[in-house]
Formats: C-alpha cells, sequence, structure tokens
C-alpha cells in the first residue's frame, strides 16, 4: 500500500519564543503541580547513550512537528489501508534524512497486529547510508492482558496516524525540565502544554523531545488489534483500549501544542519504551510522592498537518 498524504498537506507556523523564556515560563507554571521543578537550557546530552539510546545523538536542526493521520482513522471503523512512511513524511516537512521521534500506531502488516509505535529513527541522506532504525512497537498477545514491547529494525512505516518531531538530529542548547513529587492534577505533558498555553495564548507555541520518568509508576494504554466490530464513542474506545500500571524507568518520545491553530491537532502525544520490556501510550504517573520526570525539549517553528481526516476527533476515549 502507498502513502496517501499528498492533497491535504498544510503547515502552520508556531510561535517560537527564547529558551531562556520558556524556561522560566515553564518553570513557574510546572510549580502549580510539582513540589520539585527546575528548568534551564542546556546542551543536550547524548541521546544515543543511556539511558535514552535513541538513533541520533541531539534534537536539534530545523526542528519541525508532523501530526499525521488521527484517531478519525482508528474508530469507529479501522481504516487498514492508511498506511504511511516515514520517509515520505521527511520529504513532506521539507527534511528529508530526518531525525523522527515520537508517537503513532505501528504498521500492522509488518508486525502481524495492530500496535503502539514508539517511533525513534535517523534516516537515511540521499542514499548514502543505511536508516538507523531503532523504534518499538508495544502489542497485545491473544491474552489482553499479555503486552509485549518489541524493536522494529526492518520497518519506517506507520499505520493510521502519528505525532512527531523532525529535526537534523544534532547537538544543540534545548530545554532540560526536572519535576519530581507531583502536588497537582496534571500529568507532566499536560501540565507543559497547559503552561504554555495559558502563558502564550493565542500565540500557539510546541515542545518536542524526550522525557524520562525516572521514578515512579504510571499508566500507559496499548491498543489491541483491530476491533470486530465498530468502536461509536469515547467510552467505547476506552473500554477496548488496554491499560496498564509500568514501572520507571520510562523513556517517553512525542510532542505537544499549546493549542489547535484550526488543524484538528492532537494537543499531547508521548509514546514510551524501555529496556525491562514495558511500554506503550503515556497517560498519567500513578505516584504522586515518588515520581520524577527529566526531559529534554526543543522549541518547533512549524506543525505539518498530513492526511487529516476530513471528520474531527469525535470519539477520542475521554481519558485522552
Ligand atoms: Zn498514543
Amino acid at each position: 500500500m502507498s502513502s496517501k498524504f499528498t492533497v491535504t498537506n498544510k503547515k502552520a507556523q508556531l510561535h517560537v519564543p527564547s529558551l531562556e523564556e520558556a524556561a522560566k515560563v515553564l518553570e513557574d507554571g510546572l510549580k502549580r503541580n510539582f513540589a520539585n521543578v527546575s528548568v534551564s537550557v542546556v546542551d543536550c546530552p547524548d541521546l544515543t547513550q543511556k539511558p535514552f539510546n535513541l538513533a541520533s545523538p541531539g534534537i536539534c536542526g530545523s526542528e519541525r512537528l508532523a501530526d499525521i493521520g488521527g484517531p478519525p482513522y482508528l474508530a469507529p471503523v479501522p481504516k487498514k489501508d492508511k498506511v504511511y512512511d516515514l520517509d515520505k513524511v521527511a520529504e513532506a516537512v521539507g527534511l528529508p534524512g530526518a531525525f523522527v521521534i515520537g508517537a503513532g500506531a505501528g504498521p500492522w502488516e509488518v508486525v502481524g497486529v495492530n500496535s503502539e509505535l514508539i517511533c525513534d529513527v535517523k534516516l537515511d541522506v540521499n542514499g548514502n547510508q543505511d536508516p538507523i532504525k531503532k523504534s518499538y512497537v508495544a502489542k497485545l498477545g491473544d491474552q489482553l492482558s499479555d503486552y509485549k514491547l518489541e524493536k522494529l529494525p526492518n520497518s519506517t512505516q506507520f499505520c493510521l496516524m502519528a505525532n512527531l518531531l523532525c529535526s537534523e538530529g544534532k547537538s544543540g542548547k534545548v530545554l532540560e525540565v526536572k519535576a519530581s513529587k507531583r502536588t497537582g492534577q496534571e500529568n507532566f505533558m499536560s501540565s507543559l502544554r497547559k503552561t504554555l498555553d495559558e502563558h502564550y495564548d493565542d500565540k500557539v507555541v510546541g515542545l518536542g523531545g524526550v522525557f524520562l520518568i525516572e521514578s515512579g509508576k504510571a499508566t500507559l494504554h496499548i491498543m489491541p488489534d483491530f476491533s470486530d466490530r465498530p468502536l461509536k464513542d469515547g467510552g467505547e474506545v476506552d473500554n477496548w483500549l488496554q491499560y496498564f500500571d509500568m514501572d520507571a524507568p520510562l523513556v517517553c518520545l512525542g510532542e505537544l501544542v499549546s493549542r489547535d491553530v484550526n488543524l484538528d491537532l492532537r494537543l499531547e502525544h508521548f509514546h514510551c519504551f524501555s529496556d525491562h520490556g514495558q511500554g506503550g501510550h503515556y497517560h498519567y504517573d500513578t505516584t504522586p510522592d515518588t515520581v520524577s520526570y527529566r526531559g529534554y525539549f526543543t522549541i518547533p517553528d512549524a506543525i505539518y498537518r498530513l492526511d487529516q481526516p476530513e471528520q474531527t476527533n469525535t470519539v477520542m476515549p475521554t481519558t485522552d
């Protein structure tokens, strides 16, 4: 099957505050949800090293976001022909050879079933070298309680939807966000996003990158294989998704935007992996007293909306 997103590609510029300004804004805002917060501008640590083990050392250079497809391609009835390739995404955002990280749905034809994709690929530049493919998929077995995290070394495809940060994968200055002991109700990514939304109002700001849940536990979901019957509303999607409590350390990849820019954007989306066999779609931590987050983020200057569904996200799970 081929990618089908040449017709409806759209792009919106994002507001790009200085890293120093954003650090101050985020530090002030995160204090409403976490007892211990520190946000600073640092050189990006080498992300090819532990505990990240990503495909490229940094998330800098021509940073931009891509929001591809969406939940309407999953429910009520899955559109299994929505198959995309990261090369095409990189082309569409004007960054061939990009380092691409984030959250999406795995390529069902390759994996065998529907799955969560934790995307981590440094694409090839002009055919000079093989892409570095370090993505994972999290999937369920016949028993819905039986999950599995697998490497995806042979494919740069995905299905249905994805929220991705594309960059040149270079080292450079990034935001380092540390937050621990949660005192409020917001999860880590919502706390970041809502802080940006309140401060910057209609100047829409994005963040993309990686965060670690260094201690504590978090609730993650994993999609089962495609449903035989239509999932008619958010409640039915909720019941279909399988939720698990998983243990730190978890490495989470994805992006967020402070608010929609009339493109039916998914506002926040991070998927996690680990080296202890756990991974999936991040919802929230369940251990406020002991949870500890450390993230590295860049501020992209644009978001590309690829293959936007005609229908809006009307059947998303209520917890998403
Ligand atoms: Zn997800």
